[in-house]
């Protein structure tokens, strides 16, 4: 199925649908192709073992002796069949056993215990480490949706239905009668082959709407979950350049110390305080990521985050000064104010544990160092009633804030994207049926961020510099050109 393009959603209050399912809403509820095919490993057996062409023959045979032999089955389904009276069973695994060789079904005694079964495809001298392996190399071949072998199986159960007249097709179905008549006698390979692959998988998916009973299927996953180990996968990246950033940092902090020194007669400003404060801030951020090699770290990602805030708060506020100079009072304003419903709220309504790294009398003491409390109003929206998405749009950084921005924010607030990408893993195991389980043993690392960290403290200094002296060219002439050629 072709993605639909973001475009192609159509946004439903603050939910982006997709096309699929704003035309099928809810009614749309399928029974995953891995929930049916447990049922019809069997057929996968013979047509791995034989092939395409000749293996969907011998599953005609097949079929043919049930009809011939008054045996005719519901459907195809290993649980049905299992529902035959012995003597039909006898006859049927018999006549199974003659046509293909040396019990082909033998595997499968590893996920069903009826006994006419195991008496006829249970092979003494077989390992069960065998049968496993075997067992996982057929559900790995089949587990796709897109698999060939799956195709065949669900062609096949398709093909039965119309045999035993379950299935009726209108003469002017003419692809549904084409794909009957021509999918066994054509390899995979055959261009229409594609054409026909997707038509059943559309026509077997409608037999998974029909009720049906899944206690099979879930023994089997069961079952066979249990036999091996899981086999988690991890994306394996390149360790930062834990030296390239200790000399970047270096680098950082001598910019900050020029920028200090360079601008001594500025320090009672306040744009010269709010803007070399945020700088610092941003610095020390930094310096927390290089001295701990926190490149390939989960904290980098959400630090990152706090620095782009950085970036942003700098770059609004120089454009807000255009038109109230006294912004970077009302800046700061607005943050003690933040303080103040904090320690407020804890004096007031709870008793902070004097262990716990909030202590609302050392907030209380910042909120009143220049002035009165009783004069201090709090705010309780966004900085200058504005949101965050806004602010980056009108500093002309609305792709920052769409990529990079939005990305670590998933970090930062705990969304599962970020959680499943960090800290849960994909089992490869088919018959753990690929599923994801906690990184308990911290094994996944994330990619380095250290790239973003030169960009955006180029960013940050090329704002800076705009508005103070002390910034160095040789920072720009080293870092600007050094992270384009590394991109
Ligand atoms: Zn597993």
């Amino acid at each position: 199925m072709r993605k639909s393009t973001l475009k192609e959603h159509q946004q439903i209050k603050k939910t982006l649908v997709t096309p699929f399912n704003k035309h099928l809403g809810q009614l749309a509820s399928f029974k995953s192709w891995q929930s049916r095919m447990p049922n019809l490993l069997w057929l996968g057996l013979i047509i791995n073992k034989y092939g395409h062409i000749d293996g969907l023959a011998k599953c005609y045979r097949i079929i043919e002796f049930m009809k011939n032999n008054n045996m005719e089955t519901d459907n195809l389904n290993i649980t049905t069949i299992l529902l035959l009276d012995d003597n039909n069973k006898i006859l049927l695994f018999d006549y199974i056993n003659n046509l293909c060789e040396d019990k082909i079904l033998d595997c499968l005694c590893l996920v069903i215990d009826d006994k006419i079964f195991r008496q006829k495809f249970y092979k003494i001298n077989k390992t069960s480490e065998t049968r496993i392996k075997e067992l996982k190399e057929l559900v790995i071949e089949c587990y796709s949706k897109f698999s060939y072998i799956g195709c065949d199986m669900r062609f096949f159960f398709s093909y039965h239905q119309a045999y035993i007249d379950k299935l009726k097709i209108m003469s002017n179905c003419s692809d549904t009668i084409a794909i009957f008549n021509e999918y066994y006698k054509l390899e995979h390979s055959e261009p229409i082959m594609g054409m026909y692959r997707s038509g059943i998988r559309a026509m077997e998916i409608s037999f998974s709407m029909l009720s049906e009973n899944l206690e099979y299927q879930t023994s089997f996953w069961n079952t066979v979950g249990n036999m091996s180990e899981c086999e988690l996968y991890l994306l394996d990246y390149p360790k930062g350049d834990e030296k390239k950033m200790k000399d970047f940092y270096e680098d950082v902090e001598k910019e900050l110390h020029n920028l200090i020194a360079d601008n001594f007669e500025k320090k009672n400003e306040d744009k010269f305080i709010v803007i070399s404060g945020l700088l610092t801030y941003a610095v020390k951020l930094l310096k927390d990521v290089c001295d701990n090699n926190l490149h390939n770290s989960i904290s980098s990602r959400i630090i990152l985050r706090t620095i782009m805030d950085v970036y942003m708060n700098i770059k609004y506020l120089i454009l807000l000064e255009k038109d109230s100079s006294n912004v970077w009072r009302e800046y700061q304003d607005y943050g003690l104010g933040k303080f103040k419903l904090i320690y407020k709220k804890a004096q007031e309504n709870y008793k902070i544990n004097e262990n716990s790294h909030l202590t609302p009398e050392i907030l209380e003491a910042i909120v009143n160092d220049n002035f009165d409390e009783e004069t201090m109003d709090i705010d309780l929206g966004y900085f200058d009633k504005t949101s965050i998405i806004k602010k980056f749009e009108e500093i002309g950084e609305k792709e920052l804030y769409d990529t990079l921005y939005d990305y670590d924010i998933s970090y930062s607030h705990a969304h599962w994207g970020a959680i499943r990408e960090s800290s849960v893993l994909k089992c490869d195991n088919a018959l753990h049926q690929l599923h994801i389980s906690s990184d308990e043993s911290n094994q996944q690392s994330s990619k380095s961020t250290d790239y973003d960290y030169i960009m955006i403290f180029i960013k940050i200094f090329r704002v800076v510099s705009g508005q103070f002296n002390g910034i160095s060219n040789d920072f720009f002439d080293k870092y600007e050109v050094r992270n384009e050629t590394n991109n």
